[in-house]
């Protein structure tokens, strides 16, 4: 079984509902580290997508569905989120092409375009307590899960599983990118508002290929 179109939007609107289900904790744990606008940025950004999503063409590619959310991330969502996760969205899309129909190869593609393009627009490292600590342990989970021939759905829910981890694993870190960068010892104990949303995101493409 491959994943197709359907599975795409699926994916967008499942991260739409679940971006605004956990606005309030976003918002919290930006306030803790950040400026508190975590929540409301993807909130924004991800109900102007769902806006824009029935307007696609029948005959859209995966990758068309992802280069509009990567734009509406861009054109709607203040904040460093915006553009770091819109990167991601069109380096996906770029990965992808036009394939109609995603195996696990490219959905490790699309995952490990994704993660380099928010490295190539933010330049943060693993442990740098950002997103990339939920996005890189994703891609490395997929790529492990497509190498021991594992089919779609479980690639993407291994991707899901390490993305939690790997958000809950930035609790004891100084942050040395972004807003938090700023506070020093004081970011420890607190997780990483950006990691937490990607591992809802990734969790998101996991439920919608689950069906
Ligand atoms: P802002 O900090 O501008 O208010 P958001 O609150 O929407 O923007 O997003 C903050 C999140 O962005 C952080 O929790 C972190 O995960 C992520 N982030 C910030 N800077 C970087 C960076 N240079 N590289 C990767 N992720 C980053
Ligand atoms: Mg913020
Ligand atoms: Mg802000």
């Amino acid at each position: 079984m491959t994943l197709g179109i359907d599975w795409t939007t699926d994916w967008i609107r499942r991260s739409a509902a679940v971006v605004s289900e956990h606005r309030g904790e976003l918002i919290t744990l930006d306030r803790e580290i950040g400026d508190g606008d975590h929540g409301e940025n993807l909130d924004r950004g991800f109900t102007a997508v769902l806006a824009k999503l029935d307007d696609l063409p029948a005959d859209a590619s995966p990758g068309d569905a992802l280069k509009l959310v990567a734009t509406t991330l861009i054109s709607t969502v203040g904040g460093a989120s915006g553009p770091l996760l819109g990167t991601a969205y069109l380096k996906a899309a770029g990965a992808v092409g036009q394939e109609k129909e995603l195996d696990g190869a490219a959905l490790v593609a699309l995952l490990t375009a994704a993660r380099d393009g928010v490295v190539l627009r933010g330049k943060a490292e693993p442990g740098d307590k950002t997103m990339i600590d939920a996005w890189t342990p994703a891609v490395d989970a997929a790529a492990a899960a497509v190498a021991d021939g594992k089919d779609e759905v479980a690639v993407l829910e291994a991707a899901a599983a390490a993305a939690e981890q790997g958000a809950e694993a930035t609790e004891p870190l100084v942050a040395r990118k972004g807003r938090a960068s700023y506070l020093g010892d004081r970011a420890i104990g607190h997780r990483d508002p950006g990691a937490q949303s990607s591992s809802l995101l990734l969790r998101a493409a996991a439920d919608a290929a689950a069906g």
